[in-house]
């Protein structure tokens, strides 16, 4: 029996002050106490259910982390101001000087960039791999590794990493796996898989509207405690903390996910099986000829499809940037980064967020220039969308 993510969100009662169906909006940094002793506990742990600055834990950014929670099937979760923010967050809370990683060299680019250029500040080292070889991975794996780092679905490759036999890596060498599960929420469920930590950017398909930069980490109750301990803490002393009122309105959205999921899923299928059918040199994890589909389609929870991001390559940029201001002009949608949007967003990757990783890597790992990456909306009229797409392939003689 698989996991389901939208059935434990489906589940949760959480309520306002006085019975709103949505949770209050606590717009409070500090909260009160009644008396000294709880605040001495509260500040060092010691007390529960009391809340002591907002930097620390809100109510408002409790109900969401809660629910995020819930969607893994995680201890406890906590949100963060955005995916970034998640990320080097939960790797400098387990890495220290002297400490390395493994990681996928599919990343999403700001990701790259903080392993490959930021890391080293610290004297943290890394070592990129290719996710889909397990075999590498292991032997990446040094006496003083401390984190491997993958992507379920990396961006923008979209190569799935096989989750399971990672955290049999990683539990064999005492490290710990964190999974960044930004481009298939609902659709893998990293922590049921073996993961120890989960990252988004909820920026993305959680929240769903561009309206916000958010992220969330999922783990145990003793990591998320960690990361926030008054003492050491990277989060409490960094303090990249979500606000509440963005908790709020990304709560909301988080209970209509797994129907924008399928809806993303199913429009991003129709889309790669028309690209299929005109020639057009596609991937996407839902089709037979991608290298990940049998890993993708044993591991997915059911349901939700296989997500909505496809990339087409049209081999030069020059192709790729025409193609991408025709579909601008033709209204299939917007030329703009970013992913998980109700309008289908397109850009380059090579040029736009892959463009922290060196050509000379792009090239290595198999990064076309002419890579154009498509997260599809929510069209009601897919249909319309393709011939729109096609008349634009047409026009430029690639069909
Ligand atoms: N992870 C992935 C896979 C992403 O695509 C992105 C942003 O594009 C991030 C993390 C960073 O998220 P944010 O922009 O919310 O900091």
């Amino acid at each position: 029996m698989k996991f389901d993510p939208a059935k434990e969100i489906q589940h949760l009662e959480q309520f306002g002050e006085f019975g709103g169906v949505n949770p209050s909006i606590t717009d409070s940094s500090t909260f009160t106490f009644l008396g000294t002793d709880t605040m001495e506990g509260t500040f060092h742990g010691e007390t529960q259910g009391c809340f002591l600055y907002s930097r620390h834990w809100n109510p408002t950014n409790k109900y969401l982390s809660d629910a995020l929670a819930a969607m893994e099937g995680t201890e406890a979760g906590w949100v963060t101001a955005s995916g970034m923010a998640a990320i080097t967050n939960a790797i400098l809370q387990l890495c220290n000087s002297g400490d390395h990683l493994v990681s996928s060299v599919t990343t999403y680019g700001g990701t790259f960039a903080f392993l490959k250029n930021y890391l080293p500040k610290f004297n943290i080292s890394v070592t990129f791999v290719d996710p889909t070889d397990l075999d590498a991975i292991e032997k990446a794996v040094q006496p003083n590794t401390k984190v491997i780092y993958t992507e379920s679905m990396t961006n923008p490759l979209l190569q799935i990493s096989d989750i399971s036999a990672m955290a049999d890596i990683a539990n064999k060498h005492g490290v710990k796996l964190m999974v960044d599960n930004t481009f298939t929420p609902m659709i893998v469920a990293p922590f049921k898989l073996g993961a120890h930590i989960v990252v988004y950017s909820m920026t993305k398909f959680i929240n769903g509207k561009n309206d916000a930069v958010a992220g969330a980490i999922c783990a145990s109750q003793e990591f998320i405690d960690s990361l926030i301990d008054v003492n050491n803490g990277t989060s409490m002393l960094l303090g990249p903390v979500l606000d509440p009122m963005r908790s709020s309105s990304i709560l909301k959205n988080l209970n209509t996910l797994h129907i924008r999921m399928k809806q993303h899923s199913s429009n991003a299928m129709y889309l790669a099986e028309k690209f299929t059918e005109l020639g057009v040199k596609v991937s996407y994890p839902g089709l037979k000829s991608h290298k990940g589909h049998e890993l993708i389609t044993r591991i997915m929870n059911p349901k939700f499809g296989y997500g909505g991001l496809i990339a087409i390559d049209l081999g030069t940029s020059e192709k790729a940037n025409q193609l991408m201001e025709l579909m601008q002009d033709k209204g299939v949608g917007y030329l703009a980064v970013s992913l998980g949007y109700f309008k289908t967003l397109f850009s380059n990757s090579g040029k736009s967020t892959s463009s922290e990783v060196p050509e000379d890597v792009q090239k290595d790992m198999g990064l076309s220039e002419g890579l154009v990456r498509f997260s599809v909306g929510l069209d009601n009229d897919i249909e319309d969308t393709f011939l729109t797409i096609e008349s634009c392939l047409k026009e430029m003689k690639l069909i």
